[in-house]
C-alpha cells in the first residue's frame, strides 16, 4: 500500500514537472542558482507565445522561435492605446519584436519561408502580441485591430457572430487574395488553413483594415473616454466601419458591465 502511495506521489511529481512549461504563473523562477529574477507580465506572455507557435509550427523539442519583448519601449502614443485596450477590454497589448525585418526565426536559425509576423493572440489569456518597432503608426494599429477581433472571438463569441457577418460584405477578389496569400504562408509554416480558420481570418483583416483609419479609433476613444483629446483627427467614414465601430463600442460596454460585476 505504501509503495503503491509513493508511486502515486511519484506519478503526481512527474505529471506536475510535465506540466510545469505551460503552467508557469506570476511566479519568479531561478534561471541560475545564484541569480533569482522576478518575471514580468511581459516575459510570461511572450514565454507562452514561445511554446504555442513553436508547438503549433510542429518544431521539435530543441527548437522553439524567438520573440523578444520590448517592455513598452515604444513611442508614448502607442502606450496610450495600450492603456486605451486594457481600459476598454481588458486586454494587454505587448509589444515585441518578432525579428530582424519581422521575420522570426528559431533557435537553431531557420525562418518560415521569409514569412512576417506582426501579431499574435495569446491563447488562454487577454493579451496579444504587437511589433512595436520598425513598424508605421497605421500598420501598428492595423495590427492592433486585427488580433483585438480574434481576441472578441473567444471572449464576446455573441457580438462575434454579429461582427462576422462583414465576412459577407467585401469582394470575391478580396477574399480569393486573401486565401491565396494566407494558404501560401501557412504551407511555409507547416499549418493548414481550414474554411472556419479562412472565415476568422477573414473577418480580422476587415477590422484590420478600420484599424487603419483614424476614425476607428477615435470613435472608440469616445466610447472608452481614456484618450487625450487631439490624439486622432476625424476623417470620413464609410457605412460598414460605422455599424464595425459599433460593435467594439458594444464590447465595450459588456467589459464595463462585467468589471462592476466582478466588483
Ligand atoms: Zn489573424
Amino acid at each position: 500500500m505504501r509503495l503503491l502511495l509513493i508511486a502515486l506521489i511519484l506519478i503526481h511529481q512527474w505529471a506536475l514537472a510535465e506540466i510545469k512549461p505551460t503552467s508557469l504563473n506570476q511566479e519568479s523562477v531561478f534561471y541560475s542558482e545564484a541569480q533569482r529574477y522576478e518575471l514580468k507580465q511581459d516575459d510570461l506572455y511572450v514565454f507562452n507565445s514561445i511554446q504555442q507557435i513553436s508547438a503549433a509550427f510542429k518544431l521539435s523539442g530543441d527548437e522553439n522561435v524567438i520573440i523578444k519583448p520590448l517592455y513598452d519601449n515604444v513611442p508614448e502614443p502607442f502606450n496610450n492605446i495600450k492603456a486605451m485596450i486594457k481600459k476598454g477590454y481588458g486586454v494587454d497589448i505587448v509589444w515585441v519584436d518578432f525579428g530582424p525585418d519581422r521575420i522570426m526565426k528559431t533557435n537553431k536559425g531557420r525562418d518560415f519561408g521569409g514569412t512576417k509576423f506582426l501579431g499574435y493572440r495569446v491563447q488562454n489569456s487577454n493579451a496579444i502580441l504587437v511589433q512595436g518597432i520598425d513598424e508605421s503608426g497605421p500598420d501598428i494599429m492595423k495590427t492592433i485591430a486585427h488580433e483585438l477581433t480574434h481576441v472578441m472571438q473567444h471572449n464576446e463569441p455573441k457580438l462575434y457572430e454579429i461582427l462576422k457577418k462583414f465576412n459577407n460584405h467585401v469582394t470575391k477578389d478580396y477574399k480569393n487574395q486573401l486565401f491565396y496569400q494566407l494558404n501560401f504562408t501557412r504551407k511555409k509554416s507547416n499549418i493548414e488553413l481550414s474554411k472556419e480558420d479562412f472565415e476568422d481570418e477573414l473577418i480580422a483583416y476587415i477590422v484590420g483594415d478600420c484599424g487603419k483609419q483614424k476614425s476607428f479609433w477615435l470613435s472608440l476613444a469616445e466610447s472608452i473616454e481614456s484618450l487625450p483629446s487631439g490624439s486622432f483627427e476625424r476623417t470620413k467614414l464609410d457605412e460598414p466601419s460605422e455599424i464595425i465601430i459599433k460593435i467594439f463600442i458594444k464590447w465595450n460596454e459588456v467589459h464595463k458591465l462585467k468589471k462592476e460585476d466582478n466588483n
